[in-house]
């Protein structure tokens, strides 16, 4: 291993390389990790110097606040490798500016710019060789938070750990991707933090989405809380209707997380000269425009799989199946925003920026 300091980072190099270990074209989303990370620690009121080093499990006490009160919250973004092999991140700013909103919901610390940010860029090109070019391979990014103060008290932390960890992947196919539409349990509610990306979201979202798959249904369409009649997002993305040619989508709020492939493709689409509406879907119009066979399309929108098609919903016990499209919008869509990712259209949004 060596040592590098500079005046921002310590950088301790992995003595060798685990990537001819890894088979690149057989990769299970989010399981095989680089050689190195990212880990900066929050203590005595501030940040301390980032390190980077290699990859390895750490010891936590067991009375660290993350375990008992959930103070934990990430980020999902991604690298691209051009045809000249050079690398790119796709709007980095936006996953930033939501991390530290997130914090900031958390009671957590919010992470300086030169952490967040030119701490990735250091350790994207230490471990620049994870990355491979070609449409379809990226680098899932997964920056994260947790409280690591010790005592089973109930209150926010005063120590945090900030962390950044690489996983290299190849687009996946989700297969048929069919909803229930919730009709009792919610993702979030008004006042609370499902604006926020914190990891309470996710577990809270296991059980509700393990009975919709007994039900041989993969994810499940959230409703609003209150009414349960509007639809809000599907599973852990957010969520187009394409009602004849006209692409649908809430509009974010507290209970809707703002995602970044969901406004990128709004952009995109209107640039197209798509109608775009964003407004509240109502479940009943969804029923109807299935009925009456306007309804062409469903589907997710995020950064892990970019877009996922779904093929029908369940609602009050009914299924509704969704016509077989030639022309998919979602799929348009996303090679339109993936060709821009991958440095193969011209980004005229200015949307990527170099490492
Ligand atoms: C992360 C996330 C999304 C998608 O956000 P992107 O920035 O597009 O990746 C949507 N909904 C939820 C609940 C999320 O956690």
């Amino acid at each position: 291993m060596s040592t590098t300091q500079t005046n921002k980072f310590e950088i301790i190099k992995a003595s060798t390389s685990k990537i001819n270990e890894v088979d690149f074209e057989n990769l299970s989303f989010g399981s095989v990790f680089t050689d190195h990370l990212l880990e900066c620690d929050y203590t005595n009121g501030q940040w301390q110097k980032p390190v980077i080093k290699p990859y390895a499990p750490f010891l936590l006490d067991p009375s660290v606040r993350v375990f008992h009160y959930g103070q934990a919250i990430f980020e999902g973004m991604k690298a691209y490798k051009d045809d000249d092999e050079a690398l790119w991140l796709f709007r980095p700013d936006e996953n930033y500016k939501r991390f530290n909103n997130s914090a900031v919901r958390m009671a957590m610390p919010e992470v300086p710019e030169e952490v967040f940010i030119e701490g990735l860029n250091q350790l994207l090109q230490l471990d620049e060789a994870w990355v491979k070019k070609g449409k379809g391979n990226t680098l899932y990014i997964r920056p994260f938070m947790i409280a690591t103060g010790t005592g089973v008290i109930a209150s926010p932390s005063n120590d945090y750990k900030f962390m950044i960890i690489l996983s290299p992947a190849k687009s996946y196919y989700s297969g048929e991707v069919k909803v229930l539409i919730a009709e009792h349990y919610s993702r979030a509610a008004n006042g609370g933090i499902g604006a926020a990306k914190a990891a309470g979201n996710y577990g809270a979202q296991f059980y509700p989405t393990s009975l919709a798959n007994k039900e041989g249904f993969q994810q499940v369409i959230w409703t609003d809380d209150a009414t349960h009649t509007k639809l809000e997002e599907a599973g852990t993305m957010n969520v187009f209707f394409r009602i004849n040619d006209t692409l649908l989508t809430a509009p974010v709020s507290e209970r809707i997380l703002d995602g970044i492939t969901r406004k990128s493709l709004i952009d995109i689409a209107e640039k197209e000269g798509i109608d775009v509406q964003i407004r509240p879907v109502l479940v009943s119009e969804l029923v109807e425009a299935s009925k009456n066979g306007t309804l062409k399309e469903i589907f997710g929108a995020g950064t892990a799989a970019v877009v996922n098609p779904i093929v029908g919903f369940s609602y009050q016990d009914v299924y509704y199946e969704l016509p077989k499209t030639e022309d998919s919008m979602a799929l348009r869509l996303k090679d339109m925003l993936t060709n821009i990712q991958h440095k193969l259209a011209e980004d005229t949004f200015g949307w990527t920026v170099k490492v």
